[in-house]
């Protein structure tokens, strides 16, 4: 079985680019950020601050988060509801950083992470995919861009989607989450010492997607 680790900050692309990857290769795509996401928004649904840690651990007996995973795509269930477009907000991904921070909730995240990369080919995306999760991963890629030109990604998607969003605010919070993502105590965000370091910030969608489709198949055994 193969396992494709895709790390990066935020806004570098990693969820449009892992899912063709996935997709291309006909491998199970798994988006670990999509799993503390919904931590944050059952949080904010239960009125829980998510810098309560104590307040966010007791929620995670009764967490019921199911991901429904198939050849590029992936569903994300919170108590049976479909939530995946509900936590892609500027609100849910700083509660999203804010819980990921937790140990007792990375320990739960992680149990269902491996889980699911079980027997699979999986490409995975997050954070700490090739650090932690899957440190044997034949194929590790820390992708990142600017924070100009994340900001710019974030910004015209969250437009493209309908949001009301100034540009400052999405670079701002972008910066913040670099920030807290790169600086906690638990798993931080930082380059693994087998990954390959791409830099998209001067590359079209395309142009990423076809160079690191290429550097994983040239890769692969
Ligand atoms: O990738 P995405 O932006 O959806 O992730 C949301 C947040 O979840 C990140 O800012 C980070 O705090 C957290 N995360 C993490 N470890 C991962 C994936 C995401 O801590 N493997």
């Amino acid at each position: 079985m193969t396992k494709v680790a895709i790390d990066g900050p935020a806004g570098a692309g990693k969820s449009t680019i892992s899912k063709k990857i996935a997709k291309e290769l006909g491998y199970v795509y798994i988006d670990t950020g999509a799993m503390y996401r919904t931590v944050g928004l059952k949080a904010c649904r239960e009125g829980i601050d998510t810098l309560d840690t104590k307040g966010v651990i007791s929620l995670l007996d009764s967490l019921d988060i199911d991901i429904v995973a198939s050849s590029g795509e992936q569903k994300i269930m919170l108590d049976g509801e479909d939530v995946s477009s509900l936590i892609r907000t500027p609100e849910i991904s700083m509660a999203a950083s804010n819980v990921s921070k937790i140990p007792e909730v990375r320990q739960a995240l992680l149990k269902i992470q491996r889980s699911l990369a079980n027997d699979k080919d999986v490409v995975m995306d997050g954070r700490d995919v090739a650090t932690c999760i899957l440190p044997d991963a034949e194929i590790k890629i820390f992708l990142t861009a600017s924070v100009d030109a994340r900001a710019k990604r974030r910004y015209d998607e969250l437009i493209a989607s309908g949001k009301e969003v100034n540009f400052d605010d999405v670079k701002n919070e972008m910066i913040q989450r670099d920030h807290n993502d790169s600086t906690r105590e638990v798993s931080p965000l930082k380059i693994d010492k087998d990954a390959t370091v791409i830099d998209t910030s001067d590359l079209s969608l395309e142009d990423s997607i076809n160079k690191i489709t290429e550097h994983v198949r040239n890769n692969l055994k």
